[in-house]
């Protein structure tokens, strides 16, 4: 069979609008810059998406949760060096005004403008990419917050209160999914890069000393979770930061082959003692831990893995798209090119959808039945319109992985026809067997 795959994220762009996976924010106004809405597939897919993280991340026995609140006392960004550091270096160019971050437009050693390759741009100066907002009813200094860049910084301040109130012993883990905001200067390409986005962030606290093991462990684990998202491995690759940050060990990004290049989709950081020191100094609190057993205190070393969930959604959505000549031996088409979202059934929006051959009261009835008793476990569709051969088109365009059929033969025999996405095989099932079955080719897809 030939298969194609994403070539041009347009494409990908104009799928996720027609079959309301992801929307323009704001679009019946001219859509706001860089802001997307989920829509009613969307939201779902992401939301698992962030449950695999979750469980992968939660159920250890060595991390526990957190969900921490978007708004932080200004202290904690002076602190974390955000107020004085987090920006980046904004040019505009002299001849189209474009405006465009110096660093990422570096040709042949000269920054060129992205827009009209004009070399004469404006000095850099530094742009804050915090977004500031006012807590309360007086606009002044005084009362200026910011919306969190990241959301590492909840984890640190309240790696006591973790730590006390579970009885946590190092290493151990905190992780938590939440949004997060950045001015960027050149957002773009799709939902890659977006200000505002949702985190995926995990501190690990470790001794000082085992900190370089506990790094390797964390790559590792951390390429096992793409696998098992069902990303194409030859689809990943790691990038090592040589420059590092002043406090920082060691990084290194996993890396996508997206329609427009390979781009960061992970950080993995050494941050040293660095965070709980600066929160030790700056709040007067002590944050040392005390190892019983050695009866040694010290600021554990962290070990952080942070993923943005939508570039995590993107580049599943980008590797999953693939167009598939069928017809002949398969039975279903005749040459034409169906359009396969082939998520992993754990992350596929809708699990199963259910398709009575017509709309004649006795299949709708029975239909209906099954549905209900399917969405007791699973996320279901019922579609009852078009041919069946168009009702299958559309479910693979959205990733379904099994559809139930329901034909008139249903109502003597009892049995329905389930038929795989990928396969496009076809078995006949007893209706009371239906569940076991399902749970079953889910589980083994
Ligand atoms: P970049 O170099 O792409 O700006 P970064 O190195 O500053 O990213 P981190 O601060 O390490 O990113 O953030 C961790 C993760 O959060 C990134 O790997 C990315 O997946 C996600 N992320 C960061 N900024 C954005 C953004 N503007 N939109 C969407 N996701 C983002």
């Amino acid at each position: 069979m030939q298969v194609k795959y994403l070539e041009d994220l347009s494409t990908l762009v104009s799928l996720a609008k027609r079959r309301g996976f992801v929307f323009q924010s704001s679009e019946i106004y001219g859509g706001l810059n860089s802001c997307w809405d989920y829509g009613p597939l969307g939201a779902p897919f992401k939301f698992k998406v962030k449950m695999l993280w979750w469980k992968a991340m939660t159920r250890r026995n060595d991390i526990v949760g957190l969900d921490a609140a978007i708004l932080m006392h200004p202290m904690v960004w002076k602190a974390s060096g955000h107020v004085d550091g987090f920006s980046d270096p904004l040019v505009d160019c002299k001849k189209c005004k474009n405006r465009f971050r110096q660093d990422t437009a570096v040709v042949n050693g000269k920054v060129t403008c992205p827009k009209c390759e004009s070399t004469e741009v404006t000095e850099p100066r530094n742009f804050n990419l915090m977004f500031e907002t006012y807590m309360g009813p007086v606009k002044d200094e005084a009362a200026v917050v910011y919306l969190r860049p990241e959301t590492a910084q909840g984890i640190f301040v309240n790696f006591e209160n973790v730590a006390t109130s579970m009885r946590k012993k190092i290493p151990f883990g905190i992780a938590q999914i939440g949004k997060s905001f950045r001015n960027e200067i050149t957002p773009g390409n799709f939902t890659f890069r977006t200000r505002e986005f949702e985190q995926m962030e995990m501190q690990y606290f470790v001794k000082p000393g085992t900190d370089a093991d506990w790094f390797e462990t964390w790559r590792q684990t951390r390429w096992d979770f793409y696998k098992a998202c069902g990303i194409r491995e030859n689809k990943l690759r790691w990038h090592k930061h040589e420059k590092l940050a002043h406090y920082a060990r060691a990084a290194f990004d996993v890396e996508y082959e997206f329609p427009f290049g390979w781009s960061e989709l992970e950080g993995i950081h050494n941050r040293s003692d660095f965070d709980l020191s600066q929160h030790q100094k700056f709040s007067g609190k002590k944050l040392e831990y005390f190892d019983e057993a050695n009866k040694e205190k010290y600021i554990p070393y962290v070990i952080e893995t942070a993923v943005g969930c939508d570039r995590l959604a993107l580049a599943i959505l980008c590797d999953v798209y693939r167009e598939e000549k069928v017809g002949g031996a398969d039975g279903e088409g005749d040459g034409d090119t169906r359009i396969v979202m082939g998520f992993p059934p754990e992350l596929a929006p809708i699990e199963i959808a259910v398709l009575p051959l017509s709309k004649k009261p006795p299949l709708q009835e029975l239909g209906m039945k099954i549905r209900d008793e399917l969405a007791k476990d699973h996320d279901v569709d019922y579609d009852e319109t078009a041919s069946i051969g168009k009702r299958y088109r559309r479910q693979d365009e959205i990733g379904t992985p099994l559809c139930v059929t329901v034909d008139f033969e249903s109502l003597e025999d009892r049995k329905v026809t389930v038929r795989h996405r990928d396969k496009m095989t076809q078995d006949r099932v007893y209706i009371d067997q239906l569940k076991s079955y399902i749970q079953d080719k889910l589980k083994n897809f």
